[in-house]
């Protein structure tokens, strides 16, 4: 998962619920001429741009684009209003373009704000999270991003942090009249995540006031406002906790929304119960590789002691025996610092695809706002500053007890640690990062396609151990199975869950059993099931997609099939959806022989 990924998924649900406060200028009514060229279509992409920043500044925030970080945005029906007007006016605009006079990358750009307007349009119409999700309210994502990120003086950024404060507690007092029989599971969510997030407010800024030279007087302004603000937040907490909710709408999204949300999110040319049944497969035929490479090691590790008859049970021990090959404690940041050029000089020997050596991956401890999340994980440029640097953030594990390490380091053994890093970063989602910032598109940036970012990097661990990276060993082949189970098995547990009636022993019951996960880790997946919906399929469902393009590109180029190629023109495009870069890679003629 991308740093950035996880703040914009977060952004998200306020985003198109409820995002474009715009005045009524840029909204409804008939639209202007439009022309039918690239430099037309290119100066409308920049107008839809600045006008969805301005209907939307905490999104704007995020990306970026800073001349609204001044702003709140306030939900409520009016605003939702403007932002239904505005989906409407821009489907209108798109529809007075020809698109087949568009370029191959303005095509996909084209697509994807379409979709995206229709997905507002459906957010606000149809799925009505704003009556029903509590945690869709929480200004804190934004705040923290003012204070942690460093891309204009403190000082500046601080007085934004203060004038965005002001209108707090309107923001909350219209959150409350909003909700309707909200989803208990997510009543709670909002309530853990709005306190927790509270110390940005209370704490972290007057931290920072003092790192700077604002008047004392000033800051005294600043701090009363952050306590009133603190307090909007512990009241709508408070009101959610006194909430009487007799009948709250269940976590299940049900099978008709789930599908609709599937189609608008992960833009697949499958529907989500097509994957769904794919996953199932994929699982099956997993399973049967797995016990064929424990039965093969079983005698190296086991000697003569008799194989269980159980493949499940003799696919759980060989993982539990190669579990315990991992590094101490101490040695856990270095072992992971030291395989990013073992990485880079593997994609070089097999020429997999160009790196670039002038946009270089800069290796550092976690960021203390980061804390908590050990392991590692990737943090790219944003769409407006693509010039910035990327960083692989590698946690620590020194202040964590001995039995919380131990188990730690058994999930991220001396084998998952290198498929980690091959995921997060090289050839994984810091390689397609680079390429993506090199397609010139913001479009493709800002409705980055989530589906193509997370299968991109399944793929990338597939295609590395498929040319023998780590030496070919079947124990690697074997813990990738079980990593790449998890992908397969988010598909199968966010559908069974919200298209379904998949309970809680059921879910544990088969990643525990099926999916060789700890019950900790079980545990923590079927919460994240009870609050969010799709998202889960994005891993499985991408990767899919791009090992069918890629069969079907083999196809097409014959004999002139390179994998090198095939890599560097499907990330040429950018973060599109795999199923409209499917679409450009295959409607070209094959090269001539
Ligand atoms: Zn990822
Ligand atoms: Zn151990």
């Amino acid at each position: 998962m991308i740093k950035n990924i996880i703040l914009k998924l977060f952004l998200a649900v306020a985003i198109f619920m409820a995002a474009f406060t715009g005045c009524k200028k840029d909204s409804g009514g008939g639209g202007p001429l439009l022309g039918k060229d690239n430099a037309a279509f290119t100066i409308y992409e920049n107008n839809f741009l600045e006008a969805l920043w301005k209907l939307n500044p905490d999104w704007a925030t995020s990306v970026g684009y800073h001349k609204y970080d001044s702003l709140l945005y306030i939900p409520n029906e009016q605003n939702r209003q403007k932002m239904l007007d505005f989906a409407k006016f821009q489907i209108d605009s798109l529809s007075r373009f020809e698109i087949t006079t568009l370029s191959e990358a303005n095509r996909i750009d084209y697509k994807m704000m379409q979709n995206q307007m229709e997905y507002a349009q459906w957010q606000i119409q149809q799925l009505k999270a704003y009556e029903w999700d509590p945690s869709s309210y929480n200004v804190v994502g934004t705040f923290a991003y003012i204070l942690n990120e460093h891309y204009a003086p403190l000082a500046k950024r601080l007085r934004n942090f203060y004038q965005r404060m002001a209108e707090v507690p309107l923001y909350y007092k219209d959150a409350e009249k909003q909700i309707k029989n909200p989803v208990a599971e997510l009543t709670s969510l909002a309530i853990e995540q709005n306190l927790g997030g509270l110390s940005v407010i209370e704490k972290d800024f007057a931290d920072s006031l003092k790192k700077t030279d604002i008047p004392k007087a000033e800051q005294k302004l600043m701090t009363d406002r952050a306590a009133t603000a603190a307090q909007a937040i512990k009241g709508y907490t408070d009101w959610l906790k006194a909430l009487k909710n007799d009948h709250p709408r269940s976590f299940r999204l049900g099978k008709d929304l789930y599908e609709d949300k599937f189609k608008y999110e992960i833009v697949s040319a499958s529907n989500a119960q097509q994957v769904y049944n794919a996953a199932l497969k994929r699982k099956k035929y997993i399973h049967g590789e797995m016990a064929k490479i424990s039965r093969q090691l079983w005698p190296k590790y086991f000697g003569s002691k008799a194989i269980p008859a159980d493949t499940l049970a003799l696919v759980s021990a060989m993982i539990d025996t190669l579990s315990s090959k991992h590094v101490k404690p101490d040695d856990f940041q270095s072992a992971i610092v030291q395989l990013i050029p073992k990485l880079n000089d593997f994609v070089k020997t097999k020429d997999l695809l160009t790196l670039d050596p002038s946009k270089p991956l800069i290796i550092r401890k976690e960021p203390g706002y980061m804390a908590g999340v050990a392991g590692a994980s990737m943090s790219g440029p944003g769409p407006y500053d693509k010039d910035g640097n990327s960083y692989y953030n590698v946690g620590s594990l020194a202040s964590w007890s001995p039995e919380k390490a131990e188990s730690y380091l058994r999930e991220y053994n001396q084998y998952i640690i290198q498929i980690l890093s091959i995921h997060e970063a090289v050839p994984g989602h810091y390689v397609q990062g680079v390429y993506a910032n090199k397609a010139p598109s913001i479009i493709k940036s800002v409705f980055g396609n989530g589906a193509m970012n997370e299968g991109w990097a399944v793929y990338a661990e597939e295609m590395m151990l498929d040319n023998r990276y780590g030496n070919n060993e079947p124990e690697m082949r074997l813990m990738w199975y079980k990593w790449h189970l998890r992908s397969v098995c988010n598909t199968i547990l966010d559908y069974s869950v919200h298209s379904g009636n998949m309970t809680k022993e059921q879910a544990i019951k088969m990643l525990t059993n099926e999916a060789f996960q700890q019950q900790a880790e079980a545990e923590g997946k079927w919460k994240r099931v009870s609050v969010s919906s799709v998202q889960l399929t994005s891993y499985y469902t991408g990767y899919k997609e791009i090992i069918d393009l890629r069969d079907a590109y083999k196809t097409k180029m014959d004999d002139k099939y390179k994998l090198k190629e095939f890599n560097e023109k499907f990330l040429s495009y950018g973060s599109a959806p795999v199923k409209f870069i499917k679409e450009a890679m295959l409607a070209k003629p094959p090269a001539k022989k």
